[in-house]
This record gives C-alpha cells, structure tokens and sequence, in this order.
C-alpha cells in the first residue's frame, strides 16, 4: 500500500462540542503503532449511543471526538508486532477489546476487558490516546473506536477479523447494536425455551433482543414502545404482543403482570431511561424473574423498591451483549451469512458520511432503525 508508513489525511465527521452538529472535517490519521492496525472504514451504523455522548451525557472532556463506533472495512496497514491481521483483511473495530491475558479475559464469566476505554474513563468514553487529529488538535476516539471516519487506528486486541465474504455494509451492525441487544437475552438474561419475555424500547437495539428471545425459544414476547410505528419491524424479529405504555392508565408493569398471570420470566431495558429500567424491573415475575439494563445512561441514579429483590428477582445489566469481543464478532458474522440471525430487516436507510447529522436527526426523530452511512468503496 503506498499509503503504509505515512500519515493519511481523509474526511471526517468531527463533534467539537456537545449538542452541536457534527463538522465535516480533514483529518490527520497517524499510522499504526506497536500492535495497532490502521482500517479503512467502509461503513457504518449510527446507534443512540452515539447520540447519548453529544446530546445527553455531554461531557465536555469527552470532546473533539469522531463518533461512530458500529463500523466495518478494511485493513490499510498494520504496525510493528501485529502478525494475525495483513492489509486487505476484512475487520469489524470492537468497542469493547479482548487482550486475552487480563483477569477479566481469562474469566468465563465476563467480556469487561480491563485494557479496554471502559475501565477508567467513563466520563469521556473514549481512552485519552488517540491517533487522529484535526486543525493541529488531538481528536478523541470515541468508544476507542471512531468510524464516523474514511481511516481510523485501532490496537490489533480491539480488531475483529471476518469472513472475507462478509457484506461490510450489513455486518457492521455486529460491531454493536446487534450483538448488544441479541446477546442481552440469550447470554446476559439466557432467555430459557417456553418463557415469556418482555423488551423494552423497540430501536436496533431492542429488536435484536426480542431476535434473541425468539431464538432462545421464548414461547411469548412483549414489545414495548411509545412509537407504535415499531411494532410492524417488533414483528418481524418474532414479538408476538405489543403495548404502548402511553395508553393505559396504568403502570405498564401491572398491565403485564395481569395479562401474564403476575409477570415476565425475562425483561430487557433497551431505551437509556432509569424509570423504564425500573419498569421492566417491577414487570418481572417474583421468585425468578430476572430483568437486564442495556441502554445506556450514567448521568442519573436508578431507584427501585427492595422488596423487588428480596422477592427473588435479578437486576443485571449487560455490555456488548456480554459477548467476548474478538471470539465472538466472527462467529456472529457466520451466523448472519448461514441466516441464524438476520440483520439487512434493521436497515431503513442507506446514506454518505456527508448526511451524518441527517442520520443523527432520524434516529433523534424516531424514524429509523438503522441509517449505515456508506463512507468508502
Ligand atoms: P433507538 O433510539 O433506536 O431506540 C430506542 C427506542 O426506545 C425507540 O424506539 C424509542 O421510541 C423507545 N423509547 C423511548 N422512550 C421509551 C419509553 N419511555 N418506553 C418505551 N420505549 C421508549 O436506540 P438504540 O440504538 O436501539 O439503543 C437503545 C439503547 O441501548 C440506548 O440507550 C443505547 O445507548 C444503548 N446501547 C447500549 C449498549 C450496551 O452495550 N449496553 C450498546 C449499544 C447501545
Ligand atoms: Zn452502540
């Protein structure tokens, strides 16, 4: 590649501030440093995550960044020491690593890498050392990842590599959203054949959770929405009831504890909204019922009554679907291509980077699923 060794300079989306639209800028990319590989971004999707950074949690420290973080391309170089990726791999960034040697990573019960961004800078959501700049200024990687970009620089245990078949601009969706929510109900919930789940928040996320529990065998699923334009997409992903809380006078936890004779075996927040995450703590059944968060929010506190969990309930809350990044991606794409799971029923809208803050607005608006911007060949 004649671009290997030098500095890249491309287009990218810049958010210089919170709450502001996004700035079409050229950006510096450095090239890839001991372990660390330089992608060439061929799509990606929006994921309200995304927005949550620029809109709700607005951390000024957080900022300049390039968002985007559910992304797909591939590999222009790689650095020193990285022998198990060579330019021309296909490769989904991970927003969550996988060194394979931490504690966490040798531990079967979680995906938390402790060399990932996540383990000391929730704040800004992005680890201080990035690879991109603009205008002279360091620009964040947001999530570790920034995809909202034609190149960005990512350490070789935070790459994926796909199969070399695998349609970029679909299985970028793997990259989050997807395996987020699919993963909430079949590892973090483990959504068990016969039972009666409820999903909360009818986005990608939501609906690849209510994927999950129909492939996990539920025999009843519950979309819940306050857009009932989601319903139609709730169900096709296998929802088989739907409630818009909005129009009962009553909580939506006593509706469902009534039409399911005292609540669901398995309830999944996907909205970032703590009284929704109280919702779906009180719609689970006593004794058993076990209820994760998997929006994302950490700028209030959420409150429940004891009572909820000293009937026997379980409170849990998920990342990255607790898939272990690097393992997992791959055999997720597989799954795509074998069609266990779907993914091309998320996408409503195809666009460039240039309509990025138009993609921002959609999902603002509630009007799609998933907007992939199309950024390189
Ligand atoms: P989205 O905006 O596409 O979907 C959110 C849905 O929630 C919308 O359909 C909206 O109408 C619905 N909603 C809003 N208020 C509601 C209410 N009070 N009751 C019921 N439904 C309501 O978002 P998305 O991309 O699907 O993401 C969903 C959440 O998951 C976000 O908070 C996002 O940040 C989070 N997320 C978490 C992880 C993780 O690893 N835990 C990863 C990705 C995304
Ligand atoms: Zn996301």
């Amino acid at each position: 590649m004649a671009t290997a060794g030098k500095v890249i300079k491309c287009r990218a989306a810049v958010a210089w501030e919170p709450s502001a639209p996004l700035m079409m800028e050229e950006i510096e990319v450095a090239p890839p440093q001991e372990g660390e590989i330089r992608i060439k971004v061929v799509a990606t999707g929006v994921c309200h995550t995304d927005l949550y950074h620029l809109f709700e949690g607005k951390n000024k420290q957080g900022f300049p960044t390039v968002l985007g973080h559910e992304g797909a391309g591939v590999v222009e170089s790689v650095g020193p020491g990285v022998t198990d990726f060579k330019p021309g791999d296909k490769v989904i960034p991970l927003f969550i690593s996988q060194c394979g040697e931490c504690r966490f990573c040798k531990c079967p019960k979680t995906n938390l890498c402790d060399r990932n961004w996540t383990s000391n800078n929730h704040n800004i959501m992005s680890d201080p050392i990035t690879r991109l700049t603009c205008r002279g200024q360091p620009i964040l990687q947001f999530m570790g990842t920034s995809t909202f970009s034609e190149y960005t620089v990512m350490n070789q245990i935070a790459v994926a590599k796909i199969h070399d078949d695998a349609p970029l601009d679909r299985v970028c969706l793997l990259g989050c959203g997807i395996a987020t929510g699919y993963g909430a109900a079949v590892n973090t919930a483990g959504v068990t054949p016969g039972s009666v789940c409820a999903v909360f928040g009818l986005g990608a996320v939501g609906l690849a959770a209510v994927m999950g529990c129909k492939n996990a065998g539920a025999s009843r699923i519950f979309a819940v929405d306050i857009n009932e334009k989601k319903f139609e997409k709730a169900k096709i992903f296998g929802a088989t009831d739907f409630l818009n809380p909005k129009a009962y006078n009553k909580p939506i936890s006593e509706v469902l504890a009534e039409m399911t004779n005292g609540g669901v075996d398995f309830s999944l927040e996907c909205v970032g909204n703590t009284e929704v995450m109280r919702s779906a703590l009180e719609s689970c059944v006593k004794g058993w019922g076990v209820s994760v968060m998997v929006g994302w929010t950490d700028v209030k506190d959420f409150s429940a009554r004891p009572i909820q969990l000293i009937s026997g309930k379980t409170w849990k809350g998920s990342l990255f679907g607790g898939f272990k990044s690097k393992d997992s991606v791959p055999k997720l794409v597989k799954d795509y291509m074998s069609g266990k799971i779907k993914l091309d029923e998320f996408i409503t809208h195809n666009m460039s980077l240039e309509q990025v803050n138009d993609a921002i607005n959609l999902m603002k608006t509630g009007e799609c699923i998933r907007s992939i911007l199309n950024i390189s060949k």
